[in-house]
């Protein structure tokens, strides 16, 4: 069954089929690098990391892009408060972009910058402006004029019928009820940065940038383009209206969009006191690894809520899985396979991919894994797990992580991380006991230990039996007890 996806475009569920042959051409808006991420963010971007790694699963060659926007309305008047440049400003929160999202487990995408295409910029506004889609005001800043593409609207299903010719906005977010023509470009104010280009000075407005980058790195017609919801309008029609109207032809073939998450069963704002960034989370104790569990178990079209309870039961997940696989690889199977479990590794694998290939059902993806878990536990209690049932088990828990990502436990070293950024920028008082007793009682991840206890097997292989001995009393300090045995070293924690 091939993958099928709701199309914004169409409103459909589609079957989703690459313009190329086997490759995906795929772009997403990232972030606005003027604050950190919080997880409402990092719901999208979780979504669509977890869209590219199906699609490699199933076997497409995937070209992933995201833009940072490191210019904008909100980043200028932050900077000028700050008093520091708008690179300065930007260069702190991109990478803390990049560190919250490797600490979530997201691939790292292609990544584009704003600013470092700003000559193509112009040149792309030059050409619209040729084509009389774009017309220039007496302060120097260039305008699309909607009017001239009647099929503005086609993606937010917006009758602008009564719009008004010429009525102009130069905010990049604005009225999501009024279409105006958009600024592409805008003109140099006092204190603002502005670049020389062949249109004049000035800077580019936030849609165009999407536009000319996505159509840079991947071509004039590609294959899916993604975002949160509320980007449809303007932002995405406004890229649609742009990027059609230059190059006459198609845009994106797809348009995936991620449901805003609630915190708690209300919209996230910090007014209401339930606004938290990934590293709000950490700093209260919250595994890294809980929380990209808990964003992925609601399919993307759904409404998630985000919740402390779900955020525990996300935890529980992890837990069971990790064990589950912990029990497999230290195990000892009688000899021989059991058909009954190989039927089970088969049949879960068809059954999450059936689940994915389903609009990314995640949660029943989620479920089938839990079924095998289940069954397999029952099995193992009563022996009925043979020798050669482990690897077609553990493969199945492995193509399960090649998705979800939650499996590899370096969640402490990771928590340690924000532990010290948080001294490092003055927010030790929001550091919890929990996070505190996670990182500082030494405890070690399972992945630690692992890399140990593959430390000590060396070191027992090549008979230096006093490394062996010092790691052994090493672990044993983090509460971690060792046995040799004939079949091997297993450890347990105390
Ligand atoms: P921004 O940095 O504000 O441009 O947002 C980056 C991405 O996060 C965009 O794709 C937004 O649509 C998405 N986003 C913002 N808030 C939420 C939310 N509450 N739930 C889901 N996605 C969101
Ligand atoms: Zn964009």
């Amino acid at each position: 069954m091939p993958l099928r996806l709701y199309n914004t475009m169409s409103s459909r569920v589609e079957e989703f089929r690459p313009l190329r042959d086997n490759e995906v051409r795929m772009y997403a808006c990232g972030p606005t690098v003027y604050d950190y991420g919080h997880i409402g963010n990092f719901r999208t971007f979780v979504a669509v990391d977890l869209l590219q790694r199906f699609l490699r699963y199933s076997g497409y060659q995937v070209r992933y892009v995201m833009n940072i926007t490191d210019v904008d309305d909100k980043i200028i008047r932050d900077a000028a408060r700050d008093g520091v440049s708008i690179q300065q400003y930007t260069a702190k929160y991109e990478k803390a972009f990049l560190e919250d999202s490797a600490l979530i487990g997201i691939e790292q995408p292609t990544l584009v910058r704003a600013t470092q295409h700003i000559a193509e910029m112009a040149e792309f506004v030059a050409k619209l402006v040729e084509k009389g889609v774009a017309y220039r005001t007496d302060d120097g800043s260039y305008y699309f004029r909607i009017a001239k593409f009647s099929e503005y609207g086609k993606l937010s299903k917006k009758d602008f019928g009564g719009m008004l010719d010429g009525a102009r906005v130069d905010v990049d977010e604005y009225d999501k009820d009024s279409a105006r023509d958009f600024a592409l470009w805008k003109s140099p104010k006092p204190g603002e940065a502005s670049w020389e280009t062949a249109i004049g000075p000035g800077r580019p407005g936030w849609h165009l940038e999407c536009s000319v980058m996505s159509m840079e790195e991947l071509g004039e017609s590609f294959d899916l383009h993604a975002g949160g919801e509320d980007l449809i309008f303007p932002h995405h029609e406004n890229e649609i209206a742009q990027s059609e109207s230059l190059t006459g032809k198609p845009f994106a073939h797809f348009w995936f969009h991620a449901r805003f998450l609630l915190v708690e069963g209300e919209k996230m704002s910090k007014s209401l006191g339930n606004f938290f960034t990934l590293r709000d989370l950490v700093l209260k104790g919250h595994k890294p690894s809980s929380i990209r569990y808990l964003l992925t178990s609601v399919p993307y079209r759904n409404q998630l809520n985000f919740t402390f309870d779900g955020l525990k039961q996300g935890a529980v997940s992890v837990e069971r899985l990790r064990n589950f696989r912990l029990r497999l690889n230290g195990g000892n199977f009688p000899p021989g396979s059991n058909t009954a479990m190989q039927s089970l590794a088969i049949e879960t694998v068809a059954r999450m991919r059936a689940a994915l290939d389903d609009d990314l059902n995640t949660a029943q993806a989620q479920a089938a894994i839990f079924e095998m878990v289940r069954q397999a536990n029952a099995a193992f209690d009563t022996g009925r797990i043979k020798k050669d049932d482990v690897a077609p088990l553990l493969t199945v828990l492995a193509k399960f992580d090649e998705i979800f990502a939650v499996l590899d436990d370096d969640d402490v070293p990771k928590m340690r991380q924000v532990l010290d950024w948080a001294i490092a920028v003055g927010r030790g008082k929001d550091i919890s006991v929990e996070l505190r007793d996670m990182v500082q009682t030494g405890q070690l991840s399972d992945l630690e230990i692992e890399k140990k206890i593959g430390e000590m097997k060396a070191a027992r292989n090549a008979r230096d039996f006093k490394t062996s001995d010092a790691i052994r009393a090493e672990l044993a300090a983090a509460g971690v007890t060792v046995e040799i045995t004939k079949d091997g070293i297993r450890w347990r924690r105390k």
